[in-house]
């Protein structure tokens, strides 16, 4: 590589090459694009390899012990075949076995460490290691920076951080408390997406109902208009823009009820908010919510959906839960699996606890043994798969609008309104038979739904 970089003190007459790898959540997505983007705003360009990049970012997640270790052998790879690695995103913020930084610890020939949400401190150490081209304009950025994402959907982050200290979770010792952006900043982005052909906005951050709390719901200025940072306000500001405007994570707290109506309108525009809510509930005992300090944990959530539905027939529930949490009994375990038939969710996800390095939950007591927590993960989706495949059958025969994220020989792949990008299903849509009827890439289309199973389903344009 020596071959390729030159001295520091000089500036590069041809663009420097950067390579990147981005893992975990949408959340370390947007970061890794607002890192991108000021690359490219500064005249870097990116390399898709190891071999033809000057200095190499891993954007690492920390979530669960699987995701830390494939970061560190991330890290390895790009030592091993670069050797210039500078080191973002939560990872980055653990501490290792003997204090210190782990990532410093285990790969110690890394050029710079920082933790998640830190475009600035990322850029120092890029220009520290791979001075800055000589022309930054040479590359201008455009409006809406740049996506990891297809060109038809986006997420859209509005805060960082979380008020929240649930039992299980570090992220919050990773990206600290809530900072949530300013509402003109947000709109002015969406806006950006909105021009450069985005079709579908996913809301993301670690808890959206909390949007504006820690700026106690200011009123900002959108195009002049006063407008507060909250999250209704901001989602009618959003659905306003030709977009569909997805919400994910949002807990079942009352002031949610305000966002449900919205979901019945579709604007002029095209835009409309997505009946569609990704609330992660995690349990339904009482008592094991209360041990996992959840937000809202005391709410009576089956009433909640219930009313939730009679507002709004069409709306998608999503969620998340964790089998074998440690203290859960059988009897416990089956309140979970009573709700879950109580609620009939729409999509829904469960995983077996899994202790996380630093979470306070790993000192609870009486752990669940890990065959037991297992075999509760199999039979909580058992009885979730004849849920949703129920669920699915009633829309066949039905006509929803799907938005098509891919086309092939065997027709095209799609979205309806209750199915987010990489975790819900899909609509296989059958080849175009009439020219009228055919479909392209971020097409929004009208289906027949004409099969369904317990995850997808299949249909023909109407
Ligand atoms: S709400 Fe709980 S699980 Fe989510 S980020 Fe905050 S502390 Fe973690």
């Amino acid at each position: 590589m020596s071959s390729v970089v030159a001295p520091p003190s000089q500036p590069y007459l041809s663009a420097p090459k950067v390579g990147f790898v981005s893992l975990g959540c949408p959340k370390a997505l947007t970061d890794s694009e607002q890192i991108l983007t000021q690359l490219r705003a500064e005249g870097y360009e990116t390399s898709p390899s190891y071999e033809g990049a000057d200095l190499v970012i891993v954007n690492t997640c920390g979530f669960i012990d699987d995701a830390v270790r494939e970061s560190l052998d991330a890290i390895g790879e790009a030592l091993n075949k670069n050797g210039k690695v500078i080191v973002t995103g939560c990872l980055g913020a653990k501490a290792g076995p003997t204090g210190g930084n782990l990532i410093e610890h285990v790969h110690p020939s890394v050029l710079a460490v920082t933790g998640p949400h830190a475009t600035t401190e990322v850029m120092q150490a890029v220009h520290e290691h791979l001075p800055k081209p000589h022309d930054p304009f040479i590359d201008l950025v455009p409006d809406h920076g740049i996506r990891l994402t297809p060109k038809h959907y986006a997420y859209l982050k509005i805060s960082e951080g979380c008020n929240h200290r649930c039992t299980f979770c570090i992220i919050p010792s990773m990206r600290g408390d809530l900072v949530s952006r300013p509402i003109h900043d947000v709109v002015r982005e969406a806006e950006n997406l909105a021009k450069a052909g985005v079709k579908e906005l996913l809301v993301i951050s670690q808890d959206t109902s909390a949007y504006g709390v820690d700026v106690k719901y200011r009123t900002g200025f959108v195009n002049g208009r006063a407008v507060r940072t909250r999250m209704t306000d901001m989602v009618r500001e959003l659905a306003t823009l030709g977009m569909w405007v997805r919400l994910h994570y949002v807990y079942p707290y009352p002031s949610v009820d305000e966002v449900i109506p919205l979901m019945n309108e579709t604007h002029a525009s095209g835009g409309r908010v997505l009946p569609y809510l990704d609330v992660p509930f995690q349990h339904a005992n009482q008592r094991i919510l209360k041990l996992m300090k959840r937000p809202a944990s005391s709410e009576r959530n089956l009433d909640r959906i219930r009313a939730w539905r009679e507002a709004c027939p069409e709306l998608t529930i999503r969620s998340t839960f964790i089998a074998g949490f440690p203290g859960e009994t059988e009897e416990e375990f089956q309140e979970l699996l009573d709700f879950l038939v109580e609620a009939q969710l729409d999509r829904v996800g469960c995983f077996a606890y899994s202790p996380v390095e630093g979470a306070t939950a790993n000192e609870l007591p009486d752990p669940v043994p890990e065959d037991i927590r297992n075999e509760r993960v199999a039979r909580f989706m058992a009885v979730q798969e004849s849920i949703s495949r129920k669920r699915l059958a009633k829309k066949v025969g039905k006509v929803v609008k799907c938005l098509v994220d891919e086309v092939n020989a065997d027709g095209g792949i799609a979205r309806s309104m209750a199915d987010a990008p990489e975790i819900d299903g899909s609509v296989f849509i059958s080849p175009a038979e009439k020219p009228w009827k055919r479909y392209k890439v971020g097409d929004i289309v009208s289906v027949r739904i004409t099969g369904s199973d317990s995850h997808d389903l299949w249909g023909d344009v109407a």
